[in-house]
């Protein structure tokens, strides 16, 4: 057990969100051990923007072990509006939280970054090697590069403390608990929500976007179980990209395909078209997770976050 003494305490920021739920039910259903305990943090019980706050919630939770999603999330247009909130915001809580974790003698911290860490311009394959080789994307520059100071932090103590704090780097997700705002919202999940509305409306299903260019996809429960995974196994600071395998990168035709199919859509669609596998995990099926992210979706409706 990463050679702690006693069983893991450990702590979820960000424990309301898409991951941080699809993290609770894969510890509830077996992925927990005997004797851990698994306290799932939202931004009610504390604001990680604040130093204070922070300090309060690693007092009276003194975890052992850290898996920190909080951020502040959006799609692409919210970014474009609002890079400064975004590197702030971020910059604040990936401070504070790696900071008292050190603090606090936590033994290792899982930290979460995105695939938007990587240069604008680049070479593929990408490898986790290749983060800081030029700028990220203009769009949303504040929260990659608040995202790539994780990865410095990390080091950094590495390099002083000698802790072993690290990262994933997961692609696209979706699954259960997401935000399906369709303005701000990512891709699949807007999809979801539009692709409802016009069977509800009996509307046709307008779907924007290049149709060829290729994504890949990852289920948030397959996420969490690989969460665990690192959390428990893997070893290096260096951080570690979680994604299926090329040969499952798909299209945003595809993931529109399987959307249309999972709700048994039958209306008329209108498109206007203008690396790295982990190892031997199994990923659930892409058509049969997007079928359970969508009857999840028409059952939670109400109650949804959109
Ligand atoms: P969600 O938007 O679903 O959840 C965000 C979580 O962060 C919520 O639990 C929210 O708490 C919490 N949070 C936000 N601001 C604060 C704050 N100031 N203080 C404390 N908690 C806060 O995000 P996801 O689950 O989708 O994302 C998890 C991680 O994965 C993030 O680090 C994100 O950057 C990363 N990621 C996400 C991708 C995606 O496709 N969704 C892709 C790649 C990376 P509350 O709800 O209580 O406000």
């Amino acid at each position: 057990m990463d050679g702690s003494v006693g069983p893991m305490r450990v702590l979820v920021t960000g424990g309301s969100g898409l991951v941080g739920r699809a993290i609770e039910r894969v510890v509830k259903e077996g992925g927990g051990r005997e004797g851990e305990k698994w306290i799932f943090l939202s931004s009610k019980e504390a604001n990680l923007v604040s130093a204070q706050e922070t300090r309060a919630a690693f007092e009276k939770h003194r975890p052992t072990h850290v898996i920190h999603l909080a951020a502040m999330v959006g799609g692409l247009y919210r970014n474009m509006r609002q890079n400064l909130d975004f590197w702030r915001n971020n910059v604040h809580i990936n401070d504070n939280v790696l900071n008292m974790s050190h603090e606090f003698g936590v033994v290792k911290v899982v930290s979460c970054l995105s695939t938007c860490v990587f240069p604008d311009k680049t070479t593929y394959p990408i490898d986790e090697t290749m983060m800081h080789n030029g700028a990220p994307h203009d769009s949303n520059y504040g929260y990659a590069y608040a995202k790539r100071m994780i990865d410095v932090h990390n080091r950094a103590l590495f390099q002083q403390y000698g802790r072993k704090y690290t990262a994933v780097i997961p692609t696209n997700m979706f699954g259960a608990h997401d935000n399906y705002n369709i303005e701000d919202g990512h891709v699949m999940p807007g999809l979801i929500h539009k692709t409802y509305l016009a069977k509800k409306e009996g509307k046709p299903l307008q779907v924007w976007g290049s149709g060829r260019a290729l994504r890949q996809f990852i289920y948030s429960l397959d996420l969490a179980r690989l969460f665990l995974w690192v959390l428990r196994e893997y070893d290096e600071v260096e951080p570690i990209i979680l994604s299926v395998g090329e040969e499952d990168e798909l299209t945003v035709k595809d993931a529109v395909d399987a959307v249309v199919e999972a709700f048994g859509f039958e209306g008329e669609v209108i498109v206007s078209f203008h690396t790295n596998s982990v190892w031997n995990f199994k990923f659930t099926p892409f058509k049969q997770a997007v079928k359970e992210t969508c009857d999840w979706f028409a059952a939670n409706y109400d109650t949804a976050r959109k």
